[in-house]
């Protein structure tokens, strides 16, 4: 066995070696501690019948890991100062495939059609950049792969948000999107201190596993994941007043929207934090409707 890319002496002298200086704005930390790679990998179920998908290898600490377990790994890039790297610290493992490419402008359809078509299991597997964040955990769910899950290390308030219960600050249409579509667990916590170099949040890892069915019966999704979007646009306000003044052609809809809540038993003063997601849905529902 090759010794661990993620210790700090390996990792300093990989740096040093290409002369490479840290992109804040890619969301470049390292991690510099294999026993918590591991534990990633564990946590996702990794055997020798899984294609993994990475996000954002940076110089390969967590590939290699998935490397050893699984039976390949697709991982997408978007620095091209990393891929001559990656070639060199990558070059014992035969199953990696690094594709350079900002994975949210990805077909990631196209490309686990074409890599990981031979495997009976894929998961995405990675230490995300913490700049986009959401925007990528949304791709993920809304794109409907055929994965079994999603085990990411994020920063801990979104770890929070994902997992959060109705009437928490927390929660909010992350928290909805993630419930619909996925079981969100949070793995373990992870102090700032096993990074190279440290951010300044503290981050969670988490797993996220696709649900067969969605939790509630839904109309038309479009419909429900913009009342939901509407119920959060101002936390201040009542559910009443955010639906009107942010879903399309509500202000024009007022009545039939008071009428819609009343007939599903939800109270207009209520804030959308307090609403559970079979609220949401039944809400969603009665207002499906408005938008034929
Ligand atoms: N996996 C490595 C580790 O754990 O040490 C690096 C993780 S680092 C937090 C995030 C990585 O994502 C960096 O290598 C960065 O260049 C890459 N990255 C940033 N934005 C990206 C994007 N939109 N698409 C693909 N990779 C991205």
């Amino acid at each position: 066995m090759h010794k661990d890319i993620a210790t700090p002496g390996r990792t300093k002298e990989i740096l040093e070696r290409y002369g490479f200086s840290f992109k804040k704005s890619l969301g470049q930390n390292f991690l510099i501690d294999a026993n918590i790679l591991r534990k990633i990998v564990d946590a996702a179920g990794v055997s020798s019948d899984t294609g993994a998908i990475e996000i954002g290898p940076g110089i390969g600490a967590l590939t290699e890991q998935l490397a050893r377990r699984a039976k390949k790994v697709v991982a997408f890039e978007i620095d091209g100062r990393l891929l001559p790297i990656l070639a060199d610290t990558l070059s014992p493992y035969d199953n990696v495939r690094i594709i350079h490419q900002d994975v949210l402008k990805a077909d990631l359809h196209a490309v686990i059609a074409e890599e990981l078509a031979d495997v009976n299991d894929r998961m995405v597997v990675a230490n995300l950049p913490y700049y986009v964040t959401t925007p990528i955990i949304m791709k993920l769910l809304t794109d409907r792969l055929p994965i079994r899950g999603i085990v990411v290390m994020l920063q801990k308030e979104v770890a929070d948000r994902l997992a959060a219960r109705p009437g928490t600050k927390d929660y909010g249409s992350l928290t909805i999107a993630v419930q619909y579509y996925t079981e969100a667990e949070v793995v373990m916590a992870v102090p700032r201190t096993v990074f190279m170099p440290q951010p300044n949040v503290d981050s969670a890892v988490i797993r996220l596993t696709k649900r067969a069915h969605p939790p509630v019966a839904v109309e038309d999704e479009d419909v429900f994941f913009q009342v939901v979007r509407a119920s959060f646009a101002q936390r201040r306000k009542t559910l009443l007043n955010n639906l009107v003044s942010s879903l399309p052609g509500g202000k024009e809809n007022k009545e039939q929207i008071e009428q819609a809540l009343a007939a599903v038993g939800i109270d207009p003063r209520r804030r959308g934090e307090t609403l559970h997601i079979t609220e949401f849905a039944s809400l969603s529902n009665a207002l499906a409707p408005l938008f034929r």
